[in-house]
């Protein structure tokens, strides 16, 4: 079943970074809100987009998994940096084994 788009929501979609961004004026926002609040399928072009933008704006440096990160030194060529002492309870297992 088709989601019912109305003009609304294509403005809406096509205002939609400025939306995110906060740079719309208020009633604007209030308007989109309302809107938010009946129209599922805009809600979830909402939700979407804002989760997207979140993941690449704002993302933490260690929100980077473990391995991930391990890669990408790597393939920076950084490893000799990034390759600290293990801890010396880990290299006496490993010694004793
Ligand atoms: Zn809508």
């Amino acid at each position: 079943m088709q989601p019912t788009v109305s003009q609304f929501c294509q403005e809406l979609i096509a205002q939609l970074s400025g939306f995110l961004d906060g740079e719309l004026d208020a009633a604007l926002c209030q308007a989109i809100e309302r809107h938010l609040a009946t129209c599922r399928y805009c809600r979830v072009v909402v939700d979407t987009t804002e989760k997207t933008l979140l993941l690449y704006r704002d993302a933490p440096a260690e929100a980077v998994p473990r391995d991930v990160h391990a890669h990408l030194i790597k393939a920076l060529g950084l490893e000799s940096h990034a390759n600290p002492t293990p801890p010396s309870h880990l290299l006496h297992t490993t010694v004793l084994h």
